[in-house]
C-alpha cells in the first residue's frame, strides 16, 4: 500500500520535471483557422527525442493534412481524449473549457486569458495540471522567439491594412496619368506597437501617405524610419513600462489626444487603431463627434476592440456603418485570415519554448522553475495557482 502510494507520487514528480509525449489538439472554436504546431517543427522535435500525437484534422484549415503530420513522424489520433490518455504535454491555441481528460501532472500550453478565466485556473490547479499561459511569456529579449503576441499581431497589422484597402472606394498609391493625377490615400495609424509598425509598413508599400501617433516617445524615430509622418501632440508626461508597454493616460490626457488627432482623422481615408494598455481597458480615442466629421467612405479598423475598443460603436464581429458613411471594420484576431503564416509563426514560438526547456541529457522537456521565462508563464502546478499575479486568498 505504502509502496503503491510512493510510486504514484514518484511518477507524478517525474512527470512534473521531465516530459516528452506531446499531443497537438484540433481547435474547437469554429472561427479558429490556425494550428499550434506544424509538421516541420514536429519533425525537428522528434529528432530531439519528443514523441507526437496529433488530433485528426488539426491542420486542415491551414493547409496541413494528416498525411503531412504522419510524414513528419507524428501519430494521428481520432479524438483529443484518445491522445490525452498518454500525453505528458498538451498543446493547443485557445483555452479549453476545462481540464477534463488530462492526466495529473500534464503540462498544458495554450492562450489562457488568465485575467478573465479565474474558474478555469482553479480547475487546472485542482486537476494538478501545469498550465502555461502563452500570453504571459515575458516580453524579454531572450523570450522574443516565443512571443506569440508579437508574431500574431504583426500579421494582424498587415491584414488590417489589406481589409481596409479592399473596402476603400479609392486606390492607395499616387498615379499620374494622361487622364489626371490621383493623390495617394491617407492612412492614419493610432498606436504604433507591433501591429501598428506592420500596418505602417504595409500601407507604405501600397503607396499610401501615412501619419501615425503613439504615446510612447521612443516610437517617433521608428515611425520616421518607415517613411511615415509622426503626428505631434503634446500630452505632457508620458512614457512606457519596463516591458515596453504604454502607461495609462489620465482622462485629461486622453481628451487632449482626441482633440489633437481629430484634424488628422478628418483628412484620412483609412484609420487603424491599435492603442492598448496591457491588462487594462483600451482608451476610447475616436468618439462619435469625430466620426461625424469624417469623410464618407472612410474606413476605420479598431484593432483594440477585444479590450474595449478605441472607436466608439465598433464591434468585434460585425461591420458598422455610421449615418455619414464611415465604415468601421472588426479588427479582432485578423491573423486568422492568414492561417498558413500565422500557424508557422505560432509553431515557431512554441518550438522555441519547447527547445528552451529541453534537457539534452534526458532528451526531455524540463520544467525549470528557476528560469524567469517559466516563472512568468506557468500559472498552476502541484495542485495550486502558483503565479504571483493570479494567486488567490
Ligand atoms: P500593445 O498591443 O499593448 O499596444 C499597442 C500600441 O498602442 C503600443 O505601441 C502603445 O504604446 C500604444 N498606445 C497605448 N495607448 C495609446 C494611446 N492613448 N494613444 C496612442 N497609442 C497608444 O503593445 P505591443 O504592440 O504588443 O508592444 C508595445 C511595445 O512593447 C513594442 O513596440 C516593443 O517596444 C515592446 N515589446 C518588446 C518585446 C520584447 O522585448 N520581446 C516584445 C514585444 C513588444
Amino acid at each position: 500500500m505504502f509502496l503503491c502510494g510512493f510510486f504514484q507520487v514518484s511518477i507524478y514528480f517525474m512527470k512534473g520535471f521531465a516530459m516528452k509525449k506531446v499531443l497537438v489538439c484540433k481547435e474547437k472554436v469554429e472561427a479558429e483557422t490556425r494550428v499550434a504546431l506544424i509538421p516541420d517543427d514536429i519533425k525537428r522535435l522528434i529528432g530531439m527525442g519528443f514523441e507526437f500525437s496529433v488530433v485528426s484534422g488539426a491542420g486542415l484549415k491551414c493547409g496541413i493534412s494528416d498525411a503531412m503530420y504522419e510524414a513528419a513522424g507524428a501519430r494521428i489520433v481520432k479524438t483529443e481524449e484518445e491522445g490525452a490518455a498518454d500525453a505528458e504535454i498538451v498543446v493547443r491555441i485557445l483555452k479549453p473549457e476545462s481540464a477534463k481528460g488530462m492526466n495529473p501532472g500534464t503540462l498544458h500550453i495554450s492562450y489562457l486569458d488568465p485575467f478573465n478565466e479565474k474558474e478555469l485556473l482553479r480547475d487546472f490547479a485542482t486537476s494538478n495540471i501545469q498550465a502555461v499561459s502563452l500570453e504571459m511569456i515575458p516580453r524579454t529579449t531572450l523570450a522574443q522567439k516565443m512571443d506569440v503576441q508579437s508574431s500574431q499581431t504583426s500579421l494582424a497589422g498587415y491584414v488590417a491594412v489589406l481589409n481596409a484597402a479592399a473596402r476603400l472606394p479609392k486606390i492607395l498609391p499616387m498615379m499620374v496619368t494622361p487622364a489626371g493625377t490621383i493623390n495617394p490615400a491617407r492612412v492614419f495609424i493610432i498606436g504604433v506597437g507591433v501591429a501598428g509598425l506592420q500596418a505602417i509598413a504595409t500601407a507604405k508599400r501600397l503607396g499610401a501617405r501615412v501619419d501615425a501617433f503613439d504615446t510612447r516617445p521612443v516610437v517617433e524615430e521608428q515611425v520616421k524610419s518607415l517613411g511615415a509622418n509622426f503626428v505631434k501632440i503634446d500630452l505632457g508626461e508620458m512614457g512606457q513600462t519596463e516591458q515596453g508597454y504604454a502607461k495609462e493616460l489620465t482622462p485629461e490626457q486622453v481628451e487632449k489626444q482626441r482633440e489633437g488627432q481629430a484634424k488628422v482623422c478628418e483628412k484620412s481615408n483609412i484609420i487603424i487603431t491599435t492603442a492598448k494598455v496591457f491588462g487594462r481597458k483600451a482608451p476610447v480615442l475616436i468618439k462619435k463627434d469625430v466620426l461625424d466629421r469624417m469623410q464618407p467612405g472612410t474606413i476605420v479598423v479598431d484593432m483594440a476592440v477585444s479590450t474595449g475598443g478605441n472607436v466608439e460603436g465598433s464591434s468585434p464581429d460585425k461591420v458598422v456603418t455610421t449615418d455619414n458613411g464611415v465604415t468601421i471594420l472588426p479588427g479582432d484576431m485578423l491573423e486568422r485570415q492568414v492561417p498558413v503564416d500565422a500557424s508557422k509563426m505560432l509553431s515557431g514560438n512554441i518550438y522555441a519554448f519547447l527547445t528552451h526547456f529541453y534537457n539534452k541529457e534526458t532528451r526531455e522537456f524540463d520544467v525549470r522553475l528557476e528560469d524567469e521565462i517559466m516563472r512568468g508563464c506557468l500559472l498552476t502546478r502541484g495542485g495550486a495557482i502558483i503565479h504571483e499575479r493570479f494567486k488567490e486568498g
